[in-house]
């Protein structure tokens, strides 16, 4: 039974409001039935009571101390996890995704918030340094100086449309901004507004628990053009989150870009993901490798934004083989419910360009799944001097489609790579027997992607503390940092130096004592928190 009456409301600072800018509600991708309750679309007039909340929320939020800090993600964790069920429930009716997948997915949002509330804890992104005055240094005495980095203030987020729980709400964008100190305000997806909303009262409730400012959190539904774009225009907001096209995206770089005060947009939005297979990986077994792949291809229906949409096969006997492989692996799989139908006629779309351009073949496909959103899962092929010339063919298909394409040299596929824009990952598929011709493809690939990973598969990101989900544009607007893992929080934080201050007057992380109990970097030392200055 579910426990929380869905309302149809925006959240701001815990308080529902609902919008007049008429309605959306959900839709079952399975059966196209509609789901209540009808959602109220917020007009932009009533933007400013959440922006000016988390404007109000970011000096007592900003400045929590470590422990409470911690104690309001573990809250939230533990929040999302109560609600399990019903959670899984909705997300299943909305998206289309499977209660496994899901099951997963919903793990992983608590498991991330609560390894963000242990690094919070800890309390090394707060990147205090310390150099102290040096009174008799000659030729001129140093200051006492001392750095530590500050939340930049209310964070918009945009949740995506294939990770209703890891990467919406409560995902990886508002946990790494909450984790730094940012109030965020969530623009929610349309294409899952129940479990939107029941997220967004999960961490209303962790806010209220933990006796914080309410602007800490807010949940908004509404059209993205128009308050999507409204609030990242805001002067009140400091930063965006975004996963979702790359059309979206680049929209909202340009609106932050062209504000009084630009401000960063964290935008992920689109990757190809090419897979390399070396001559000595089809020595290996074959059928096995073009299973795995096309498991990787079609697993979520493709909706992943690691999906391996590209993959480079040598010419020759073995590689005709691993072809044929690859197009009996996919006889076998059949379409599964795309997360909206708008989404599946894109795919479509991208599938029947894909397909009409010269020198293009169907390797192989499935079949069609039980209803419309369900499209046959397809695998392309051609050759290394077409995919080169041809623009076309480096555009994401989003969903189970990928190009096989038949290379003759390593030198030839170098430069080919050499070229292509940016993306989250590639992978290469080899032996030791190859390991020269991949220290050749590896400075090149270092220069395109964010991560690189052998003998595996893209799809399935681990969040830690090493992981790198970024990439140069258009894999991310943003090729410096990453979305997912602890490093995210770095986004969300700026540098602050202060020169001479009294000690009464410096902030608690950098007085004497450590009272936060924080490592330090005290004269270019990595100083544990027992040793203090
Ligand atoms: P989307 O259309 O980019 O929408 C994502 C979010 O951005 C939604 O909240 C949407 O709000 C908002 N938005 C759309 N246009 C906007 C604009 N001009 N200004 C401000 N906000 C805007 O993505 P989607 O609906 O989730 O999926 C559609 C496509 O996105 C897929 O077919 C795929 O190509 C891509 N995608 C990529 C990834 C990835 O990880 N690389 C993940 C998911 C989706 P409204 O819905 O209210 O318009």
């Amino acid at each position: 039974m579910p426990t929380t009456e869905l309302t149809g409301c925006s959240i701001i600072g815990g308080e529902t409001v609902r919008g007049g800018a008429g309605t959306i509600h959900g839709v079952d991708p399975r059966t196209s039935s509609v789901l209540g309750p009808s959602y109220h679309q917020l007009g932009t007039d009533q933007l400013r009571i959440a922006t000016a909340a988390a404007h109000e929320a970011t000096s007592s939020f900003g400045n929590l101390d470590p422990s409470e800090h911690a104690q309001f993600l573990d809250k939230m964790a533990e929040n999302i996890e109560a609600v399990r069920d019903e959670l899984i429930e909705r997300a299943m009716a909305e998206t289309g995704l499977s209660r496994d997948r899901l099951q997963v997915e919903h793990r992983r949002t608590s498991n991330q918030l609560r390894l963000f509330a242990s690094v919070v804890r800890r309390g090394d992104h707060r990147g205090v340094r310390i150099d102290p005055a040096l009174p008799d240094r000659e030729p001129l005495p140093r200051p006492d100086i001392r750095q530590r980095k500050i939340p930049v203030g209310p964070v918009v987020v945009f949740g995506a449309s294939n990770f209703p729980l890891a990467f919406s709400t409560a995902g990886g964008d508002t946990a790494s901004a909450l984790a730094a100190g940012c109030p965020v305000i969530v623009k929610a997806h349309n294409a899952h507004p129940g479990t939107g909303e029941l997220v967004g009262w999960a961490v209303t409730k962790a806010v209220q628990e933990c006796g914080l400012h309410p602007g800490v959190f807010s949940l908004l539904y509404g059209a993205g053009s128009v308050i999507g774009q409204a609030l990242v225009s805001d002067p009140l907001i400091k930063a965006v989150g975004f996963t979702g096209s790359r059309d979206a995206g680049t929209a909202l770089m340009r609106t932050a870009a062209q504000r009084t005060e630009p401000i960063p947009v964290y935008a992920e939005m689109s990757s190809i993901n090419p897979v390399i297979v070396f001559d000595s990986a089809l020595d290996e077994d074959m059928d096995a490798l073009a299973q795995a792949f096309v498991a990787s291809v079609t697993g979520s229906s493709g909706q992943l934004c690691t999906v391996p949409g590209l993959i480079f096969v040598p010419e020759g006997i073995k590689g005709d083989a691993f072809a044929t492989a690859v197009g009996r692996a996919l006889s076998t799989t059949t379409g599964q419910t795309m997360l909206t139908e708008p989404i599946a006629t894109s795919w479509t779309h991208g599938v029947e360009t894909l397909a009409s351009q010269d020198n293009v073949s169907l390797v192989g496909q499935g079949e069609p799944g039980p209803n419309k959103a369900a499209p046959a899962p397809a695998v392309y092929g051609t050759d290394l001097g077409t995919f080169t010339g041809n623009e076309a063919l480096h555009r994401e298909i989003f969903g189970a489609a990928a190009l096989l394409v038949r290379y003759g040299s390593v030198a030839e596929l170098k430069e080919t790579v050499a070229r292509m824009e940016g993306q989250l990952t590639a992978t290469l598929h080899l032996t030791e027997a190859s390991y020269d011709d991949a220290l050749e493809l590896l400075p090149v690939l270092e220069q395109r992607v964010g991560r690189i990973l052998v003998n595996g598969w893209p799809t399935g990101v681990e969040v830690g503390h090493a992981m790198v989900h970024g990439g140069p544009f258009p894999a991310t607007s943003e090729g410096r940092t990453t979305s997912v893992g602890t490093f995210a929080i770095e986004r969300f934080l700026r540098p602050v130096a202060y020169q001479n201050l009294p000690q009464e007057l410096l902030p608690e992380p950098l007085r004497h004592g450590n009272p936060w109990h924080l490592t330090q970097m005290i004269e270019g030392v990595i100083t544990p928190p027992d040793s203090h200055r």
